[in-house]
């Protein structure tokens, strides 16, 4: 199969491109462009240029506001609402970003409640900028139900990710950034592509039997990893960022959701805390680095985020390489409906 390969800034500049060209404006397109780019920058490819395809469509639909204007309020003391006015989560992100921060840092712990977004991407691109101005965070987003509740048989819970990250200083946060299931739903379509069975423990298929056979689980439901461990993380995950804020849980979202391949809208909450405001302003990353020499000390151990960073190293001089057939495919998005 032939590839093509891309710079970084055109892999930037192809997205935003295709998000103008169907309805963003520019201040839209450039945020989920660095989305997108950054996806593809660290070998996250299921978050990269594959997305734009889900993002045109649910411009198109006219499901999601492509000329938002997110706006940030303060409601109380350190919690912050930016109402996401019917668009892509990133600008929303963006312009809550600093205020989250600068709250934090005044307050030792903030939050910020993301409504009425749409939210199609990685949550490590959210947590990095905050763990690099010193805080620590938390991000979590809920989508549509694809997750049993422990010991049921419907799909209740989104995949439902939830991210932390520390911040380190003289080199990047080490970040963790996870689903609540035991595997992407975009890795069992791939299994069910490839003809491939998945390992016992995956999923059910539509009855709440346990099954192997990817497209059975693609008609069933996903299990939560941890059996009732991570179903309740995934219960709190809709709760912080349903409930908590005035926002829809995953079954909600899919009642209200046109199946048009994009995002459903809902709601984001994030945490942060500056870590120099909670008892051990002078010692805190020292004592941090510690741990992380423990973990890096026994073979086979790592820190998560360490793949990322080192993919980023790569695609920093390489670019990043894609097969001719997908680029078409992205290319296509650009021409206008009905042409050849
Ligand atoms: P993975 O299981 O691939 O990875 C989860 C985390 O574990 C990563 O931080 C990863 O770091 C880390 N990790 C992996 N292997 C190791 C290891 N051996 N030692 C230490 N750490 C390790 O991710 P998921 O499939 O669960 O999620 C993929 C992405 O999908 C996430 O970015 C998530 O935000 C996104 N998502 C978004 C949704 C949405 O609605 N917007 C819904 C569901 C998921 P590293 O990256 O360095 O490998």
């Amino acid at each position: 199969m032939s590839e093509i390969g891309l710079t970084l800034e055109e892999v930037h500049s192809l997205a935003a491109r295709v998000l103008r060209q169907n309805g963003c404006n520019g201040d839209n397109a450039t945020a989920v462009a660095d989305v997108i780019t950054a996806a593809e920058r660290d070998g996250c490819h299921s978050h990269g240029l594959m997305r734009l395809a889900g993002y045109v469509a649910s411009l198109k639909s006219g499901k999601v506001n492509g000329q938002a204007d997110p706006g940030v309020e303060k409601i109380a003391g350190a919690v912050l609402r930016v109402d996401g006015d019917r668009g892509f989560a990133p600008l929303a992100l963006a312009r809550g970003r600093k205020p989250l921060i600068e709250a934090a840092q005044t307050s030792g712990i903030a939050a910020l409640a993301l409504t009425d977004i749409h939210h199609f991407a990685a949550l490590w691109t959210e947590i990095e900028p905050i763990a690099e101005a010193g805080l620590c965070a938390l991000a979590c987003v809920s989508y549509k139900p694809a997750v049993i509740p422990a010991g049921g048989s419907k799909p209740l819970y989104g995949t439902n990710p939830l991210a932390f990250g520390w911040p380190r200083a003289n080199q990047p946060p080490v970040i963790f950034d996870q689903a609540s299931a035991v595997m992407a739903r975009g890795e069992v379509m791939l299994a069910a592509r490839e003809g491939k069975q998945l390992p016992p423990g995956v999923g059910v298929d539509k009855d709440g039997r346990a099954t192997t056979d990817p497209d059975e689980i693609l008609d069933g439901a996903l299990l939560a990893f941890g059996g009732h461990k991570g179903s309740s993380i995934a219960m709190m995950i809709e709760l912080f960022a349903g409930a908590l804020i005035g926002e829809c849980f995953s079954f909600e979202a899919a009642l209200r959701d046109n199946n048009d391949g994009g995002p459903p809208s809902g709601g984001e909450l994030i945490i942060a805390m500056d870590p120099k405001l909670f008892g051990d302003s002078e010692g805190w990353a020292a004592h941090a680095e510690k741990l992380f020499a423990e973990i890096e000390s026994q073979p086979g151990a790592r820190l998560p985020s360490a793949r990322r960073y080192r993919n980023r190293v790569e695609t920093a001089s390489a670019g990043i390489t894609l097969s001719a057939k997908v680029h078409e495919s992205i290319l296509a998005l650009c021409e206008p409906a009905g042409a050849a």
